[in-house]
């Protein structure tokens, strides 16, 4: 694993140099981004790769013999190795590619639901999940009769670690359950929860989709069974995302999905799979984007989360500090452990009124439930605006952001 270095600080102005999309302008204005919740921005390494690849190097990977399938099977491959050193799982029949965290949840929901999910069982979710790691049990629970139980959390979006002790029967059978929180921002304690879970022999899928951006992820320390996460949130591009899974949890499961690639000998009497981690990737991958992802991951490790950490608390502070400033405006989510997503409502204006104020100054936020309705029922509102920060956002952003949402709330009162 590349070891993290916190005395290192970041260069703020070379990195904002590194994404082309930080030098545009929205309606006339130098656009801020705060919606990397949903999706961050690529680094020109990362373009760069993508145009490389199709340019000269375009060919499907693992069925060819001649010269360009090879190399892209090797940069493929290299990428597997790459993400493997990420989250420092013990090597790569352990990194399965998938679309994205909604795609790996949904193969492990299909697949361990095959194998281990019968009538009676209980699959334990939070309520702060993603819909993406509610719906796929959802699903199951219908398939098998099996019954989904739900952590509940706090006032400030802590999940309540009692009532998730209490969840624990005979019939538990997997803890699902999201490592940051796309709406709250909160930071959950997976590993305590992991070794709880484990003591009662249930294995745990941690949801990463909104961790492995901010701060590093070990998957060994935090003992998970399964990490999930998702490309486009990593600076990489859309439509690959990364299924962990221990081994020899991996090595017990059946194949989420039939075609080539993932089988061995095909027979009508009888077909054979490959080995892992092939036996999970049916058909034609997405494999540029997995090269590019690995990329992105190379570029991150060029900056090292120890820089990134220390300017993304720095930041937080610093914003969380300037939105008092708004009159009224109330944070959903105060966790102590938390990331740099800021959920707020200021008085009863409707979230979307100050979105579209503040996309005409260029400013990019989310509005809306964030595809967390439960979240949103428990505080019994209807949506938030959602302003989520990134390594390469500034302290201006947040200065924009806050004139932004003074003259909004202004022109709407
Ligand atoms: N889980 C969390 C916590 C998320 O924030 C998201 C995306 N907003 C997802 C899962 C789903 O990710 P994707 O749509 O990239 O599959």
């Amino acid at each position: 694993m590349i070891p993290d270095n916190p005395a290192v600080s970041i260069d703020l102005n070379l990195i904002r140099r590194n994404f082309p999309v930080l030098q545009t302008q929205v309606h006339g204005k130098p656009l801020v981004y705060l919606d990397n919740g949903a999706t961050t921005q690529k680094p020109r390494a990362v373009i760069d790769k993508l145009n490389e690849l199709l340019e000269s190097k375009n060919s499907s990977i693992h069925r060819g013999v001649h010269f360009l399938s090879e190399q892209m099977t090797g940069e493929y491959e290299y990428a597997r190795e790459i993400v493997r050193n990420f989250i420092n799982a013990r090597n790569t029949n352990e990194i399965v590619f998938s679309s994205g965290a909604t795609g790996s949840i949904n193969a492990v929901a299909f697949s361990f639901g095959e194998k281990y999910i019968k009538e009676g069982d209980e699959i334990i979710v939070s309520e702060m999940e993603h819909h993406s790691n509610i719906v796929p049990w959802q699903m199951l629970c219908a398939r098998k009769k099996a019954k989904l139980r739900v952590i509940p959390f706090d006032e400030n979006g802590v999940l309540l670690q009692n009532e998730y002790k209490l969840l624990f029967n005979e019939k538990t059978r997997l803890v699902a359950v999201t490592h940051v929180s796309n709406s709250l921002g909160s930071i959950n304690p997976v590993k305590e929860m992991i070794r709880f879970a484990h003591d009662h022999h249930v294995p745990v899928l941690i949801d990463g989709a909104q961790a492995v951006q901010h701060s590093r992820v070990d998957v060994q320390d935090l003992d998970c069974d399964f990490y999930v996460f998702s490309g486009h949130k990593v600076f990489g591009p859309t439509g690959i995302g990364v299924l962990y899974g221990k081994e020899a949890m991996l090595d017990t499961l059946p194949p989420y999905q039939g075609g080539g690639d993932m089988v061995d000998c095909v027979k009508f009497e009888k077909t054979t799979y490959n080995q892992l981690p092939f036996k999970f990737e049916a058909g034609t991958m997405n494999y540029t984007a997995a090269i590019g992802l690995g990329t992105a991951i190379e570029y991150i490790n060029s900056i090292g989360f120890g820089a990134i950490m220390q300017h993304e608390k720095n930041l937080f502070a610093y914003t969380q500090s300037r939105l008092k400033e708004i009159e009224g405006l109330e944070i959903y989510g105060n966790a102590k452990e938390k990331i740099s997503i800021f959920s707020f409502l200021i008085q009863d204006i409707h979230p979307f009124d100050i979105g579209m104020i503040l996309d005409k100054m260029g400013i990019a936020v989310r509005t809306g439930t964030h595809c967390t309705q439960p979240v949103m029922d428990h505080f019994q509102i209807s949506g938030t605006i959602r302003a989520s920060m990134a390594f390469y956002n500034s302290f201006e952003d947040t200065d924009r952001l806050v004139e932004g949402l003074k003259n909004a709330v202004n022109m709407l009162k």
